[in-house]
C-alpha cells in the first residue's frame, strides 16, 4: 500500500485501487461531478477500444467517424448562427428606421455571437520553421515515415523548445504542420525518434475528429467563449472583483458590478460545459484514433522503439530537472548523451510514475494514459518497425540539428535563474 499526500492510496503489486477518481491528480472540469463523469467514462472508452483493437489491430478507421460526423454538424450549426447575426447586423444598419442608440444596443447580441462562432484558425508558427534546404535529411526520414505510415507528407516541419510533439492544422489554409520538441527528441533514443514521428504523423489518417478541417468551428467555440469572459477559475474572479469593488463602497457600483461579473462567470461555465458536452461525444473516436496512432508507430518503427519512447515520455520532467543540474557544466553537443545517462539513472521511477498516469488522464486528456496506451503494444506480439535508419544517416540528421541543440541548452542555462 502507498501513501502519499494528498493522493488517494492504492497497492502498486496488484493494482488494488489503482483506477479510481483521484481531485488531486485528475485534470480539473470545472466541477468534481463532471471530473469524475470524465475519468469514469474515459476508463469504460478506453477498456472498449482495448478490446477492438486487441482483436483486430490492422482495421482501417471508417472513412467518417461518427465523431467527426457530430462535430460537423455542430459547426454548420454554429455557421449558420453567425450567417444569420451577419444579416441581422446589416439589415440593422441598412433597413432598420430605429434610433441609432436602439440600433446599438440591439446590435451587441449579435456582435457576441459572432465572436463566439468567428473561426479561429490558429496561427503559423514564425519561429522554428525547418526548411528542406535547412535539413534535407530529417525531411528525408519523415517523408519516409509517412510513406511506410500510409499518411500525407505534412507541409511544414517546425522545432520549438517544449518536451512534446505534435501535429496540427494552423492558419487559414489550416495546413499541416509537424512540431518537434527538441529537449523531447534529444532525450529519445534514435528508433524511439522515428516511433514518435510514426505516432505524430498517424494522426493525419487516422480518423481523428479533432485534426480535420470541417470540425475547426464546434472544436474551437467553447474555449473562445472561455476565453473571451476572462479564462479559467471565473467564479474566483467574480469573487476577487466583487471584494475590490466592496473596498471601494459606492453601493449602486458594487451591485451592478456584481452583477456584471456573475453574468461573465456564467456564461464562462455554460461555455466550458457546452464545449465539453460537444467534446464529449467526439472524444471516444479521437481516443481510437491516439490508440491507432501507436498502431501505426508500433507497425513502422517496431514495438520496442515504441514501448522506450514512452518510457522516456514518462520520464522526460525529471530528465530535464537532470540536465539542469548538468548544464553549466556541459555544452550542447553533449546533451544528448547525459540525457541517456539520466534516463538509465531514472529508470527505477518507471513503475510509479506509468502507474500515475492512469490517475492523470481522463476521457477529455489529448491522449490516453501511457500505461494503457503501452499495455496495448505490449499486449500484441512484438514486431521489428518497417522503417530502418542507420546510424550514418542518424548523425547526418543530428548536425542539421545542431543549432537546436545549442538552442535547448541555453534554454536550460536561461531558467537556471527562475528556480
Ligand atoms: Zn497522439
Amino acid at each position: 500500500m502507498l501513501m502519499d499526500a494528498g493522493v488517494l492510496p492504492w497497492c502498486p503489486d496488484c493494482r488494488w485501487n489503482l483506477d479510481v477518481y483521484d481531485p488531486a491528480l485528475a485534470p480539473w472540469r470545472g466541477t468534481r461531478m463532471i471530473g469524475r463523469w470524465g475519468f469514469r467514462r474515459g476508463l469504460e472508452v478506453d477498456r472498449a477500444t482495448h478490446e477492438q483493437l486487441l482483436a483486430d489491430p490492422a482495421a482501417r478507421p471508417a472513412a467518417t467517424s461518427s465523431g467527426e460526423a457530430w462535430l460537423s454538424a455542430v459547426s454548420v450549426v454554429l455557421a449558420l448562427l453567425g450567417l444569420a447575426a451577419v444579416g441581422y447586423l446589416v439589415w440593422l444598419a441598412v433597413a432598420s428606421d430605429l434610433p441609432p442608440g436602439v440600433r446599438l444596443a440591439l446590435a451587441i447580441p449579435a456582435a457576441l455571437v459572432l465572436l463566439l462562432v468567428k473561426p479561429s484558425f490558429g496561427r503559423m508558427p514564425t519561429y522554428g520553421v525547418i526548411t528542406e534546404r535547412e535539413a534535407p535529411h530529417l525531411h528525408r526520414l519523415v517523408r519516409e515515415v509517412a510513406d511506410a505510415a500510409g499518411t500525407p507528407v505534412p507541409d511544414v516541419i517546425c522545432a520549438d523548445l517544449s518536451l512534446n510533439a505534435g501535429v496540427a492544422r494552423l492558419g487559414w489554409r489550416q495546413r499541416s504542420v509537424l512540431v518537434i520538441g527538441i529537449p523531447l527528441w534529444v532525450m529519445l533514443p534514435r528508433p524511439a525518434r522515428a516511433s514518435l514521428l510514426a505516432h505524430e504523423l498517424g494522426h493525419l489518417a487516422n480518423g481523428d475528429p479533432l485534426r480535420v478541417r470541417r470540425t475547426l468551428l464546434a472544436r474551437t467555440f467553447g474555449a473562445r467563449a472561455v476565453a473571451a469572459t476572462g479564462g479559467r477559475n471565473p467564479w474566483r474572479r467574480a469573487v476577487g472583483a466583487a471584494d475590490s469593488l466592496a473596498e471601494e463602497g459606492r453601493g449602486t457600483v458594487v451591485l451592478l458590478g456584481m452583477i456584471v461579473h456573475g453574468v461573465l462567470a456564467l456564461a464562462n461555465v455554460a461555455a466550458a460545459t457546452a464545449q465539453l458536452l460537444v467534446d464529449s461525444v467526439a472524444m471516444p473516436d479521437s481516443r481510437r484514433a491516439e490508440y491507432r496512432a501507436d498502431l501505426v508507430a508500433r507497425r513502422v518503427a517496431g514495438s520496442a522503439p515504441f514501448l522506450q519512447s514512452s518510457e522516456t515520455v514518462l520520464l522526460a520532467g525529471r530528465i530535464w530537472q537532470d540536465l539542469w543540474h548538468l548544464a553549466p557544466r556541459i555544452d550542447g553537443g553533449q546533451l544528448e548523451a547525459m540525457a541517456a545517462e539520466a534516463r538509465q539513472r531514472l529508470t527505477v521511477h518507471l513503475p510509479l510514475a506509468r502507474q500515475l498516469s492512469r490517475r492523470s488522464t481522463d476521457l477529455w486528456s489529448t491522449h490516453p494514459s501511457d500505461d494503457q496506451r503501452m499495455r496495448l503494444i505490449e499486449a500484441l506480439p512484438s514486431v521489428d518497425g518497417e522503417c530502418g535508419v542507420d546510424d550514418s544517416r542518424w548523425a547526418n540528421i543530428d548536425a542539421e540539428l545542431a543549432p537546436w541543440r545549442r538552442a535547448a541548452h541555453n534554454a536550460l542555462l536561461g531558467t537556471r535563474d527562475r528556480f
